[in-house]
């Protein structure tokens, strides 16, 4: 039995769950399935794991407790062999790269991804007597496919006379997925709710909602610190980059001495020292790649520092600067997010220098699965980076926008744990009322799901129709998926498997091909997945790099059309388009560069770019948008890495002064962009129907997929050459259909 220290005894005996221990093991004990849901800080994470032990649990099989994020597996580990006073020899994590566990591991914490891969070696999860999936409401595309497989596990286990006990733990309240849901459970899991003490937090709004969310953070930061009583502040941004900028403007102003043994006065960030900077991206393994977790991929993102204003600028300066003369009370600053080390992020639990106040500048890691200790004040800027996908690409951007109601009141929760507490939020309530929405849709519902089906076919998963999702994504999202990935070579079909009766339909089974193995591989949408897999047979990785990464980010130009007929063109504006189109013109070249067309075009913009290092002047003389240029620097990167990982021995690099393709390499280059976009060709139109609009009919094209006419964008480097057989990236519905990003597919 656990021989736990006084003190921790104290603070457990202190946790609203310790009283409903015999209520919850009594339920697990009764049912193979149970949701637990309370209150960040009830104790879900920590104990939970400790009453499975207790109760016996660990005695034959180990208990898994999956994180959809890396920081909470490893600290709560670390956090549970304390309490049981225990070694990390039996309360251990396994992470991506890391873990530490042994052959006496009893409790083991791993992030939702690696389990997953666990279940792909293992199916039953035979090592396991218990699984615990935590934070199930963040949704993570991991977390959610997990409990789908469970759901069969459990019963399978059951009939194997070797149970499986579920124990699904939530935060907030919707649980309907879960529940309410018989395709995943036949039988309807009990909910055992942990009622927590939850003192009052008083909501403060702001009357107008600025632009500039982190200027009004460290304001308002200021205004606190100098004018309320004492208590801990905790800031919500949205990433690693506002950490580290917010923290350092906060310890310029209010420096903790030297003596006092803060150490955030002489250095500005050695607590996270040994953490990869953002510049130096992990490296990624073959074995790992597809399940790295999405929030904190979000982290790894650099964004630039364009909030950087310097404070002198600011027309606030006053404010932020105090009364000049007075020794103002030390701030002791500490940042919080995912990729945070270890060292870095105990640092919060700690209490702060004697006579300074603590100040945690946190991503939305401490919404929920992270529990500070003495937080008075809340500042939340309502925003949150999330990852978004683009309907027609597939390609994924990371964008800043609000957060869900649900999440702003997580957030307001924080500073109530202690007692009673205040949340400044940094938008009206009318903002809050009209923008936010209620909950976050689970992120499996706002994604094309090709990725995700070969991904699962990876896994061995076959039959995906009728996989349990908590929320499945529509049959119409998984059928193009899946004729998508035939077409593209990733999967095959499997003789027919049975005939319908009623509808006389073939049903075939498909798997995964060699090809779609290395195509999982790779980040990026399966379609340029499929070019990068058939660079490497031609020597065109870094072109294929290069052009997938200025693919990926939409409209590299900043926008010069044509106004629309009732509008006037101004003379510069006409002056611009056309200097733009003909620089675009220069760019495609002649031959087989200007067959490739808009993808030469953008090939050529980023070398000439990149040559010059990327600067704004540059851009701005050529219409280039830089920061979209700074994304597809990023990408660039990106894919290099996990280029080099998955094909070994290529050794790339993102070469600065990567010289244009030659006539042999740019036909290549052409037949690799059909490869990925062969469903994306459009033949012109011998005999247009004249229902269209008649001054538009010489320039028709007729897709494989559509019935009405589509044109080449006007902004197009094929607008005026026209021709037979063109393939296009995407279809853009304006005043017209569209194509955009066009190549030729044949010379005339
Ligand atoms: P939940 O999972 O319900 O959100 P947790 O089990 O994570 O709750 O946290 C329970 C309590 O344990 C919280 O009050 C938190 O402050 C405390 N706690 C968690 N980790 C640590 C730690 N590393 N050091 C000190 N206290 C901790
Ligand atoms: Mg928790």
């Amino acid at each position: 039995s656990l021989n736990r220290r006084s003190e921790i005894q104290e603070q457990r005996l202190r946790l609203p769950i310790l009283s409903e221990e015999q209520v919850i093991m009594e339920t697990i004990r009764e049912h193979p399935v149970v949701i637990v849901c309370g209150e960040t800080g009830s104790g879900k994470t920590t104990q939970v794991p400790q009453f499975l032990y207790e109760a016996g649990y660990a005695e034959s099989a180990m208990i898994a407790v999956t994180e959809p994020r890396r920081v909470a597996a490893i600290s709560m580990s670390q956090r549970v062999a304390t309490e049981m006073n225990l070694s990390s020899r039996l309360v251990s994590y396994q992470i991506r790269y890391e873990g530490n566990v042994t052959e006496d591991t009893r409790i083991k914490f791993l992030t939702d991804g690696v389990l997953l891969k666990e279940v792909q070696r293992d199916f039953l999860l035979t090592k396991y007597s218990a699984v615990i999936i935590d934070e199930a409401h963040e949704r993570s595309v991991y977390t959610d496919i997990l409990i789908g497989l469970l759901s069969r596990i459990v019963p399978l286990r059951h009939q194997k006379g070797n149970p499986l006990k579920l124990v699904i733990m939530s935060a907030t309240l919707r649980l309907k997925d879960f529940t309410e849901n018989s395709q995943l459970f036949k039988v309807t899991p009990p909910v055992v709710k942990v009622e927590s003490r939850q003192h009052p937090v008083t909501i403060h709004f702001n009357r107008r909602t600025p632009e500039d969310y982190l200027a009004e953070a460290l304001r308002k930061v200021c205004k606190i610190h100098r004018q309320l009583p004492e208590g801990g502040i905790l800031v919500f941004v949205t990433g690693q980059q506002e950490v580290h900028s917010l923290c350092c403007k906060l310890r310029a102003l209010f420096p903790v001495p030297a003596s006092t043994g803060g150490k955030n006065a002489a250095s500005t960030g050695d607590d996270d020292e040994d953490e990869p900077e953002s510049s130096q991206l992990p490296k990624i393994s073959l074995d790992d790649y597809p399940v790295l977790p999405l929030d904190e991929e979000a982290e790894l993102e650099q964004t630039e520092d364009d909030d950087l204003e310097t404070l002198d600028e600011s027309d606030d300066n006053t404010s932020l600067r105090g009364s000049e003369g007075r020794r103002e009370q030390p701030m002791y600053v500490l940042p919080l997010y995912s990729l945070l080390a270890a060292r870095g992020q105990a640092q919060v639990f700690k209490p702060p220098p004697e006579g300074s106040r603590l100040c945690i500048v946190a991503t939305n890691v401490a919404e929920t699965s992270l529990t500070i200790p003495n937080i008075k004040y809340v500042v939340d800027t309502g925003k949150v980076k999330t990852k978004f996908y683009d309907k027609v690409t597939g390609v994924s951007t990371f964008r800043v926008t609000n957060t869900s109601q649900a999440s702003a009141n997580q957030r307001a929760g924080r500073a109530g744990r202690t007692g009673p507490g205040h949340c400044y939020r940094l938008y009206s309530s009318a903002v809050f009322n009209d923008d936010f929405v209620e909950f976050a849709v689970p992120e499996i519902m706002r994604r094309p799901v090709d990725d995700l089906i070969l991904q699962m076919k990876d896994m061995g998963i076959d039959k995906i129709v009728n996989f349990p999702f908590p929320t499945a994504p529509d049959n119409d999202a998984l059928q193009a998926a899946e004729k998508l990935l035939l077409l593209l070579g990733a999967l095959d079909k499997v003789t027919p498997v049975k005939t319908t009766r009623r509808t006389k339909k073939v049903r075939y089974s498909t798997r995964i091909t060699p090809l779609g193995r290395t195509m999982a591989c790779f980040p990026v949408s399966p379609r340029y997945g499929k070019m990068l897999s058939l660079a490497h047979q031609h020597n065109l990785l870094p072109y294929v790099v290069a052009l997938v990464a200025a693919l990926s980010v939409q409209e590299l130009f900043v926008g010069v059309d044509k106004p629309t007929e009732e509008e006037e063109e101004k003379e510069d504006q006409k002056q611009r388009r056309t200097q733009l189109i003909r620089q675009k013109l220069t760019w495609a070249g002649a031959g087989n560069s200007q067959l490739l067309g808009d993808l030469m075009v953008l090939l050529k913009a980023v070398g000439a770019c990149e040559y010059v290092g990327c600067s704004p002047g540059f851009c701005e003389k050529y219409n280039i948008r830089h920061k979209a240029m700074l994304e597809i620097r990023k990408l660039r990167t990106h894919l290099t890495n996990s280029v080099n990982a998955v094909i070994s021995g290529v050794n790339l690099a993102v070469d600065p002064h990567m010289a244009p393709p030659s006539e042999q390499q740019a036909k290549c280059l052409r037949q690799i962009v059909l490869a990925g976009f062969g469903d994306h060709v459009a033949r012109k139109m011998d005999n247009p129907s004249a229902e269209g609009d008649t001054k538009m009919l010489k320039y028709a094209y007729q897709t494989l997929t559509l019935d009405e006419a589509v044109y080449i964008h006007p902004g197009s480097v094929m607008f005026k050459q026209r021709p037979q057989y063109v393939v296009y990236q995407y279809i853009d519905e304006t005043s017209h259909m569209y194509m955009k990003g066009v190549s030729a597919v044949e010379p005339d």
